[in-house]
């Protein structure tokens, strides 16, 4: 009799399979904490025996250096992180590249501006950071609101900025716990360039893939509440979060290619085994021994939420050395 993998099935229909994504930007090389916060949703979607999704967000064409999308999986691949769908290995949810998933996007700007979600703005950013009195945080100037009620410049190209009415939710990260909601700001859904924006683009691509869990670094974490206003305004069920404290340079300052050789293709050229580098990115996450040598798949059974560090972590030779 099959009443009990009957009812298995029903419980599995219910609770979505776990699906995360990576999702880098082919702006430059795969570097330390790129690596790190990669092979975190690597492990979250091994443990939970899920489906990761390789997504290349290469949205902003002037950013993005030729050759970079290949290079970034090429390194990753090496360091013996894969993923089920990506594109690479196609999958039911191509286009997996943000440039050709244009339409994806314009459609749902139909969606939020037939709902009063969107107006246009013809203020440039200069104009923005003269008129926002409010300090700025990571995300710049607070929009002042200036042409809700209509374009100020109507001549001038145009972006279209969401209408946040409300504080954004406050939510719950799996590693940093209740995040406070913070005050609205009608943010870019597409520039007047007419590139679209990245806070649409991945909330769109999130619930086409059907992402249950968003792991990426904590820089994007002031982001998150904008992304939750979108899921809200279409009618869809946001993914949970996991934002993963930065790597800082030995000078405290945020990771980047004055500190010198940090790139994964860095250590590999200095003759390091991606065994070794991968000890030294779980070390960072209290995950290995300085100096140990191990692979992504022997460090599933170890992977532990709780030992993962919830301030940033500094760059140091220290790591290499067991
Ligand atoms: N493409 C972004 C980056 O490389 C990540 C965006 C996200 O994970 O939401 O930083």
């Amino acid at each position: 009799m099959n009443v009990i993998a009957g009812r298995c099935d029903t419980l599995r229909v219910s609770e979505p399979r776990y699906r995360g994504r990576l999702a880098p930007s082919p702006t430059g090389r795969i570097h330390f904490g790129t690596a790190r916060t990669s092979l975190v949703a690597w492990l979250r979607a091994r443990a939970a025996g899920g489906t990761l999704v390789m997504r290349i967000e290469d949205l902003d064409p002037p950013r993005v250096v030729p050759g970079a999308a290949d290079a970034m999986l090429e390194e990753l691949r090496w360091l013996g992180l894969d993923w089920d769908e990506g594109p690479d290995t196609d999958g039911p949810h191509a286009p997996y590249a943000q440039s050709r998933r244009g339409d994806r996007y314009k459609q749902a700007l139909a969606q939020l501006a037939a709902a009063g979600h969107t107006f246009e703005c013809s203020c440039t950013r200069k104009e923005v950071a003269a008129a926002s009195s409010a300090p700025h945080g990571d995300l710049g100037p607070r929009y002042p609101g200036t042409c809700r009620h209509g374009a100020t410049h109507p001549e001038r190209p145009r972006s279209l900025r969401f209408r946040m009415d409300a504080p954004g939710a406050s939510f719950d990260d799996v590693v940093h716990g209740a995040v406070p909601p913070s005050p609205p700001d009608d943010f870019v859904v597409r520039r007047s360039d007419g590139l679209y924006a990245y806070q649409l683009a991945v909330v769109i691509d999130d619930i086409a893939m059907g992402i249950t869990e968003v792991v990426r670094g904590d820089d994007l974490l002031s982001s998150t509440p904008r992304q939750l206003a979108l899921y809200d305004a279409l009618g869809s069920t946001p993914p949970a979060f996991l934002h993963v404290p930065l790597v800082l340079g030995p000078d405290g300052a945020r990771l980047s290619k004055r500190h010198g050789h940090i790139a994964i293709a860095d250590y590999r050229d200095a003759g390091h085994s991606p065994q070794r580098v991968v000890g030294a990115l779980a070390h960072t996450l209290g995950l290995a021994q300085a100096g140990e040598a191990i692979t992504p798949h022997a460090l599933i059974q170890r992977f532990d939420l709780t030992v993962l560090p919830r301030e940033p972590t500094t760059l140091n030779d220290a790591l290499w050395v067991g």
